[in-house]
Formats: C-alpha cells, sequence, structure tokens
C-alpha cells in the first residue's frame, strides 16, 4: 500500500531549468518517435528510444530519462488502443516546453532525514526534507509553485476479525448512510452539496460570460482564467469535506468494532451517466467515485475489509415483508406492513441483510430512527 505527501516549494531557475529539461527530453522523444514513422513507416521500440537517449546528453538522472520514456510510450499505447475504435485519433504530439521530473530507485538517496534526488553527474541534486524514504518522487508545476509529490510504501496493519460488518448506502442527498444490524446512522452531506451546487452555479455563469464574448479574445482569456482558479478552489473544498466524512466514518466504524465495510457496487449509476450529456451530473458521478476511493484506502489504513456486494433492489424493498415498492419521496412507506423509514437507510439495511444472510431483517420491528452526524469542520480530524 503507497501513500503520497506533496510539498509545495517556491519557484527558482534551477527547478524551472529541471522541469525545462525534462520537457526538452520528452519532447525529443516525441519528435524522434513521430521522424521515424514518416519517413520509415514504424514506430520505434521503447527499447531502441532508450538506447538513443542514453547517447544524448541530458542533465538528469538516467532512471528520470527512462520514466519520460515510460510516459511518452503510455500514451501511445492509449493512442493505439483508441485508434482501433477511433480512425481519427492522433498519436502523442504535443513537444512541451515544461513536463514533470520523475525519481526512482536508484536515484533517491536518503540520509539524515534528507532525501536527496540525483540530476545526473556533475549536477547539484534536488533536496528535501522526509521523515522515510520515498519510493518514488515527483515534480510539477502548478499555479505558480512547484510541488514536490513522495510516494511511500506503507505496512497495511492486520486484519480486523470480529465478525461485524456494516453496510453503506451512498446517496445522492447523504453521501453516506450506515447500517450494522442494529443502528442506521446518516453523515448529513448538506456541506458537500452545497459546494458542488455552487460549483455548478459558477460554472454556468462563467460558461454563459464566455460563451457570449469572442473565443480566445482577451476577456474569454480571463474569464478562462478565473473559471479555473474557482473551480480548483471549490474542488479542494470539496475533496476537504469528503476527506472530513469519510474519515469520521472509518473512525466510527472502528469504535462499532466492525471489521468489514459492504458497499453497494454502482455500476448501474455509472452506466445511466454515459447516455446524459448533463456534465453537473458528471461531476456527481466522478464525486461517487472519489468518495470510493477515499473509503477504499482508509479502510485498508485501518485494517478494515471492502466488500463489494449488488445494489439490485436494494433501495426498493421492504426490509420488514420484502414487498418491492419504488421510494417516491424521502421516505420508505410500505403500504402492506406499514413499515416507514428514511429511504437511503432501507437502502443500506437491505445491502447489510444481503450478506449477513438474512432476508428479512429481524431487528426491523425495534429498530430506532437513524442518527445523523452533521458535517463539522473543526470537530473531524482528517486524515
Ligand atoms: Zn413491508
Amino acid at each position: 500500500m503507497y501513500r503520497t505527501k506533496k510539498v509545495k516549494v517556491d519557484k527558482t531557475p534551477e527547478r524551472d531549468n529541471l522541469a525545462h529539461e525534462a520537457g526538452r527530453c520528452y519532447s525529443k522523444v516525441v519528435s524522434l518517435m513521430r521522424k521515424v514513422k514518416k519517413k520509415k513507416g514504424f514506430w520505434l521500440s521503447q527499447g531502441a528510444v532508450q538506447k538513443y537517449m542514453r547517447l544524448r546528453g541530458y542533465n538528469l538522472h538516467s532512471q528520470t530519462i527512462q520514466s519520460i520514456i515510460q510516459a511518452y510510450f503510455d500514451s501511445l499505447k492509449s493512442y493505439f488502443r483508441v485508434v482501433k475504435s477511433n480512425p481519427d485519433a492522433k498519436p502523442p504530439k504535443r513537444t512541451p516546453y515544461y513536463f514533470k521530473v520523475r525519481w526512482i530507485q536508484h536515484g533517491i538517496s536518503f540520509k539524515d532525514g534528507l532525501v536527496r534526488l540525483s540530476n545526473g553527474k556533475g549536477n547539484a541534486p534536488s533536496v528535501l526534507k522526509s521523515d522515510v524514504k520515498p519510493a518514488y518522487v515527483e515534480m510539477y508545476f502548478q499555479r505558480g509553485c512547484y510541488y514536490f509529490s513522495m510516494v511511500y510504501e506503507v505496512q497495511t496493519p492486520p486484519k480486523r476479525k470480529t465478525g461485524k460488518a456494516i453496510a453503506i448506502d451512498m446517496g445522492e442527498i447523504h453521501p453516506i448512510v450506515s447500517h450494522d444490524g442494529e443502528e442506521t446512522i446518516i453523515y448529513n452531506g448538506r456541506e458537500v452539496r452545497a459546494i458542488k451546487q455552487y460549483l455548478n452555479k459558477v460554472k454556468a455563469d462563467i460558461q454563459s460570460k464566455m460563451d457570449r464574448c469572442k473565443q480566445r479574445s482577451n476577456r474569454w482569456y480571463r474569464l478562462k482564467r478565473i473559471k479555473t482558479k474557482i473551480l480548483a478552489k471549490l474542488n479542494a473544498q470539496l475533496k476537504d469535506a469528503e476527506h472530513k466524512i469519510t474519515s469520521r466514518f472509518i473512525s466510527d466504524c472502528i469504535k462499532a468494532k466492525a471489521d468489514t465495510i459492504v458497499i453497494g457496487k454502482l455500476k448501474g449509476i455509472r452506466n445511466r451517466a454515459k447516455f446524459s450529456k448533463k456534465s453537473n451530473q458528471k461531476v456527481h458521478q466522478w464525486a461517487f467515485a472519489r468518495l470510493q476511493s477515499m473509503i477504499c484506502y482508509k479502510a485498508a489504513m485501518a485494517g478494515l475489509k471492502v466488500k463489494f456486494v449488488s445494489e439490485a433492489y436494494t433501495s426498493q424493498t421492504c426490509p420488514q415483508c420484502g414487498n418491492r415498492k419504488k421510494p417516491t419521496n424521502r421516505n420508505y412507506h410500505c403500504n402492506p406492513c406499514g413499515f416507514e423509514y428514511h429511504r437511503d437507510g432501507v437502502g443500506a439495511i437491505n445491502l447489510w441483510n444481503k450478506v449477513s444472510g438474512f432476508i428479512l431483517s429481524p431487528v426491523v420491528g425495534a429498530m430506532a430512527s437513524p442518527i445523523g452526524v452533521r458535517f463539522n469542520p473543526h470537530l473531524c480530524k482528517h486524515g
């Protein structure tokens, strides 16, 4: 299991040179491949490109050059994949001035709390502070600053064994609703929803302004810059809120002495998104996947298992009598038996029943109403 740590550093001429050197190296690979393809009609192999690049001097570590070549071949491979179905696809052709700089294995040395990133013989190394030796480091540029992203290998703790499972339903209104056989907890998503709605509104507002002015005019570029800036900020807020919710959920799982988290497969939702043209819905789907991946890695860090179970009919079935009915509002009401409960709670209860081997829930009759967990930016600790 890997964890990433990001370090923000200033923009300096040395770092600019380094990124430019990487850009030069990547651009050379692109132009070499294109030239050979044009003149001889075939694509060079990765080994041949590596041999060629070794002969040209770059002020970079040999493995940094290798990973740059790898990056090119990765995008070439995806081009080969795409071109099968789309004959208009183009092979990678961008020759950037700057490029990401990556260090692996021999390019990284660690001593006395300092990480030295080699930039080739005769060049000064990049130095960073760290507690342990990273397995992989990447330097990239973002909004006026350079970032070093350090990836560490982390030992996963032994798996917990308590025999208790917690099922969760990930809904649009509430990001997580959990059920552990007795208790139903609703993690309030108002904060997340408000940010999402504001994000969509800002995006639409600026886009409509951009549509009204001439494309690529000064004003158009200014609006585009503003859009990128605001969206980046709101996305960061969204991510932060999601981190807090998932961290709180995982710590609740540990408190409840659970060993397994059961998640409904979100397959159906993703399929539906393919047909919808609304971009705000896409934001939604993407956020779902992000929330899910956050739960997965945080669960692994805490020694919890994650199990995916088909979500089919879990939101429609009555946990008391098994009658199927599509809920029409936020509350699930079953006509034949009179069972009434929060809609998202029903999904989590049915999912829990599914993995626990019950067809109908044995405790529903005596079940308490769901407990709400409010989003509070100061109470939940991140990480
Ligand atoms: Zn019923």
